[in-house]
């Protein structure tokens, strides 16, 4: 059995045509295991959707290279129109790693690309960055599990798989996440 953390039920239902949209609309950064020295690296989408006003604010602020498509009620943001087209390159976008200096162009495989990923059981949990994983442990580890104080992460613990904070697992997940992102040596 493989579970998302994030979007159980939505990822299996439309696997990675959900993915894709949750990549490309929201998150623009992704933890991934570097693919030259397997530490943690940032994957930079090529493509990010931005509304009218999203794209006037950034040609106000000047703060964008690339080229922008008409999408439906906004735009499509290719920040390297040199390097990839709009759709046939959909999933590409570029690996970057500050420990070995790889910054090359990298197709997104949400099989096994992920950082921060780790299994329970049978289960493979896996989210965006440390600042989900981070939210994740707080929630899991905390006694009165009030989702809305966790802003933004809202959607990502609302699909949690009900499981991990059983009383007879919530140990054993805690332990595994500390064991893989928060041990301090
Ligand atoms: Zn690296």
């Amino acid at each position: 059995m493989e579970s998302n953390l994030f979007a159980d039920s939505l990822s299996t239902i439309h696997g990675s045509l959900f993915f894709y949209l949750v990549v490309m609309f929201r998150e623009k950064d992704i933890a991934i295991k570097c693919p030259h020295c397997g530490k943690e690296a940032v994957f930079r989408s090529a493509f990010v959707f931005l509304l009218k006003e999203q794209k006037e604010e950034l040609e106000r602020t000047h703060k964008y290279t690339g080229e922008f498509l008409e999408y439906e009620n906004g735009y499509i943001h290719n920040k390297y129109p040199e390097r990839f087209e709009y759709p046939r390159d959909k999933y590409n976008g570029m690996a970057i790693c500050c420990e070995c200096s790889y910054n090359k162009e990298h197709i997104l495989d949400w099989s096994k690309d992920f950082y921060y990923e780790f299994s329970v059981d049978e289960t493979r949990v896996w989210a965006y960055n440390r600042d989900q994983m981070v939210a994740l442990y707080d929630y899991v580890a905390s006694k009165h599990r009030d989702m809305n104080k966790y802003g933004h992460h809202y959607d990502f613990l609302y699909n949690i798989p009900r499981f991990m904070y059983t009383k007879k697992k919530r140990e054993k997940v805690l332990k595994e996440m500390k064991r893989n992102f928060f041990s301090t040596q």
